[in-house]
């Protein structure tokens, strides 16, 4: 390909709201246009990326076995309500208008609905098990902040797969070939993966991974216990038990006026004690239900692990008229104290001492509070988000690090089968709901992370497995004839060998040509020029070391060939 017969418009300025590395990076090396919040163009350079990044994941998905099909970006909205996820998708599902449209209709953001009815259609029996289809289509989000440029946006290229089994066994088999089908994606795309256990979220299932990207742009968090015994998304990790830190003297029970201060921060200001010396009592409704969770002052209560621990579908705080009834006081005076409900507390909680509290009394705490003395704690369990000050289960110091989520696993089980009847008949003759898998890629993600992940004060540079073009090839002196000629030659035999090459064959100056090679991040640089050529030679760079070599013109393509399959 020659540049000026090509299309990359690299520029200057980026926009101020441009603070991601990749983000800034993909609009001065015109890899991206942006359209509107959260949705882009791939510009020529940028759209070869993603197609390189498609094709490893299709040739990987193929290897696993999962077969390809294209369903559609609208969807009747009936069959997200038969699997109640209207509701649950809230204002991230795209509606539109009735018209032209037909009444109902949505953007997918995802396509377990449409796959399951394609399973309850045609899968009728165990012999038709297990099988997984995958497609690469575009999803639609209407996420609240797309930021970042492409890491979140409205509209993006998700690879998602599904599988449909008729045990459990069946479905850990594929669960496992899909995992390592992944571990081989972002390492044939380059890229520093680091897999998490993750919470499957409010779908449901059992078990899921997530594929991490560690890099500071990151909007998520794993959590690595320094003895290696876990890694985990932050809304997974395990908190380790706080230790109890004794104490001599157990004070009374005793109420105190805390006139409407009803926040941790405006309490523990007034009576001058720390926010760990509080109790934090929320009431949240389970499935209908009234559960009060308690969490120490300074901790935040991860409404994941409260809601798997009752093992209850929906979960949300009370409302304030529900508050009320159940404490008899009004917002922020809730405590344990006298409290007639089911109560969970966090472990840190139970080696609280002299704790403050609300007194379920509006304008009222209550302060030495002794938990089991004060009040019982049937259930004590891990209901919270670790901390830089705690420990692993093992008692190992845990690390946290932003990281990019660029894929996700999840064992679904039946919960989409079951919802639209999606059933088959097993060995026996009984009818029962599929098992399923879901497999989802962040295609533009793997894009961006590789971005984070590599680049450097010059620009990008790129993993040879996604490289928009492998070998650039800067002339120098473009009026030269013998140049040129050199040039086309090396472009033309590189072609022939399958290598994706680019000419930079326009006449401006070296330093603004090897300024550009760099921004755009070209793994091999080979620089023509009348002086080298001079001496019989050709310069050879990579994007990713200093060193500058010099090479025989005839010797240039071995020599390539020889660096780009090293990768
Ligand atoms: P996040 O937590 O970042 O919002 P998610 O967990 O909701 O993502 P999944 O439903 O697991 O996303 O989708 C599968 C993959 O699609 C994710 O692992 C991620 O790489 C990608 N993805 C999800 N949302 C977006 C988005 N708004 N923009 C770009 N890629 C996305
Ligand atoms: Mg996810």
């Amino acid at each position: 390909m020659l540049w000026t017969k090509y299309f990359i418009p690299t520029v200057k300025e980026v926009p101020a709201e441009a603070t991601a590395a990749s983000h800034q990076l993909m609009i001065r090396a015109g890899l991206i246009r942006q359209v509107a919040a959260g949705a882009y163009t791939y510009l020529p350079l940028g759209y070869r990326v993603l197609q390189n990044a498609t094709a490893i994941i299709r040739e990987e998905m193929n290897r696993a076995g999962a077969i390809e099909l294209h369903m559609p970006a609208m969807h009747p909205i009936e069959w997200w309500e038969e699997t109640g996820r209207v509701e649950a998708m809230g204002d991230t599902l795209v509606h539109l208008s009735d018209k032209p449209f037909r009444k109902g209709t949505v953007l997918g953001p995802t396509h377990e609905e449409v796959i399951t009815e394609i399973a309850r259609a045609y899968l009728k029996s165990h012999k038709h098990l297990p099988v997984a289809f995958y497609q690469i289509q575009t999803k639609f989000r209407d996420e609240a902040r797309p930021k970042s440029g492409v890491l979140r946006t409205r509209e993006f290229l998700m690879k998602d797969a599904y599988s449909f089994h008729a045990d459990k066994v069946s479905l850990d088999r594929t669960y496992e070939e899909m995992y390592q089908a992944y571990c081989r994606i972002y390492q044939r795309c380059g890229l520093p993966y680091q897999v998490v256990e993750a919470d499957s979220g409010p779908i449901g299932g059992d078990a899921s991974h997530e594929f991490m990207v560690v890099c500071d742009a990151g909007e998520d968090q794993l959590v690595r216990a320094a003895d290696g015994s876990s890694n985990a998304s932050l809304e997974r990790a395990a908190v380790g038990p706080v230790d109890d830190p004794g104490c001599d003297e157990l004070q009374a029970l005793q109420e105190v006026h805390t006139p409407g201060l009803s926040t941790i921060d405006q309490v523990s200001a007034f009576l001058k004690c720390r926010p760990e010396d509080m109790i934090k009592t929320l009431v949240y409704s389970a499935d209908g239900a009234c559960v009060v969770a308690l969490v120490r002052g300074d901790h935040e209560v991860n409404e994941a692990k409260l809601r798997r621990y009752l093992g209850a579908k929906s979960l949300q705080l009370a409302s304030a008229k529900e508050i009320e009834a159940v404490t008899g006081a009004a917002v922020g005076y809730a405590g344990p104290v006298g409290l007639k409900a089911r109560i969970i507390a966090d472990q840190a909680v139970t080696v609280m001492h002299n704790a403050v509290t609300g007194a379920n009394k509006t304008d009222y705490h209550v302060i030495g509070v002794n938990p089991d003395r004060d009040f019982e704690m049937p259930e004590s369990a891990d209901i919270r988000y670790p901390t830089q000050a705690d420990r692993s289960p093992s008692g190992a110091p845990l690390f946290f690090e932003k990281c990019i989520e660029v894929g996700h696993v999840f064992k679904l089980g039946t919960k989409y089968s079951a919802a639209m009847s999606a059933t088959f008949a097993n060995e026996a003759g009984e009818i029962k709901p599929m098992i399923m898998g879901c497999y989802g890629i962040g295609v533009n993600r793997i894009v961006a992370a590789a971005i984070e992940a590599f680049h450097d004060g010059a620009g990008i540079r790129w993993p040879m497995g996604i490289a928009p073009f492998k070998v650039i090839i800067v002339a120098l002196d473009v009026r030269d004839e013998q140049v040129m000629q050199t040039a086309s030659t090396l472009h033309d035999r590189l072609e022939k060998q399958g290598i994706e090459v680019l000419l930079d064959d326009r006449d401006a100056r070296p330093g603004f040509k090897f300024k550009d090679a760099d921004l755009i991040g070209i793994p091999i640089r080979l620089t023509v020029g009348r002086k080298s050529l001079a001496d019989g030679v050709i310069e050879f760079k990579r994007r990713d070391a200093d060193e500058v070599r010099k090479i025989k013109p005839d010797e240039a393509i071995a020599f390539v060939m020889d660096e780009v399959g090293r990768g």
